[in-house]
């Protein structure tokens, strides 16, 4: 039980890493669907190949955006504290989580500022799966990195294990008695 909870937040984050190999962003002219970009592509930089007049191709370089690269460096940052953290569970991970959520939506407002102004209106971007899905998982990760360690350090009480420490079951009727009892609290049986 214990290191399925530690471990919630690697799988968090390690799923958000696949997330960057989806579809980040489509750009469309008219409807039409021009090009998408998965988010590696927007961490490193693309090209975006267009047919233009007369049959040649231009190509158009598309930059890296720093903002996804940030938000992937919380990712790498993110599953590397939650495996290293040992038993306890660190505030890294919540910051991580965090930080990548506000991250992503920085980009997305960036790329919408961008779209408007070097598209001049002909050019909408919208959002893909592997976007949201990578949002989506960094709140998840911040807010279950959060949960854990605000309950960081409570005992979390076991009823179903006969071996939860600081208890022992009655033979007689299975009620649970604290482990000094001598006889049950609830029949009255001896305890072993
Ligand atoms: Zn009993």
């Amino acid at each position: 039980m214990g290191s399925n909870r530690r471990r919630v937040s690697p799988a968090v984050f390690f799923l958000a890493m696949v997330c960057f190999f989806l579809p980040f962003v489509t750009l469309s002219c008219a409807g039409e669907r021009i090009e998408s970009f998965t988010g590696f592509q927007l961490v490193a930089g693309t090209e975006l190949k267009q047919p233009g007049f007369f049959g040649q191709v231009e190509t158009q370089k598309v930059s890296p955006e720093p903002l996804a690269f940030l938000a992937f460096l919380c990712i790498v940052a993110g599953l590397g504290s939650s495996f290293f953290s040992g038993r306890k569970p660190t505030g890294a991970a919540a910051i991580g989580g965090g930080l990548g959520f506000l991250l992503l939506l920085a980009l997305r407002f960036k790329l919408d500022g961008d779209v408007a102004r070097q598209g001049q209106g002909m050019i909408q971007v919208s959002y893909e799966l592997g976007f949201y899905l990578a949002t989506i998982l960094f709140l998840l990760a911040a807010s279950l990195s959060a949960y854990f360690l605000f309950f960081e350090g409570k005992p979390i009480p076991l009823p179903l294990s006969r071996h939860a420490q600081g208890y022992k079951f009655c033979a007689q009727c299975g009620s649970r008695n604290s482990a000094a009892n001598l006889f049950c609290e609830e029949c009255g049986a001896k305890l072993a």
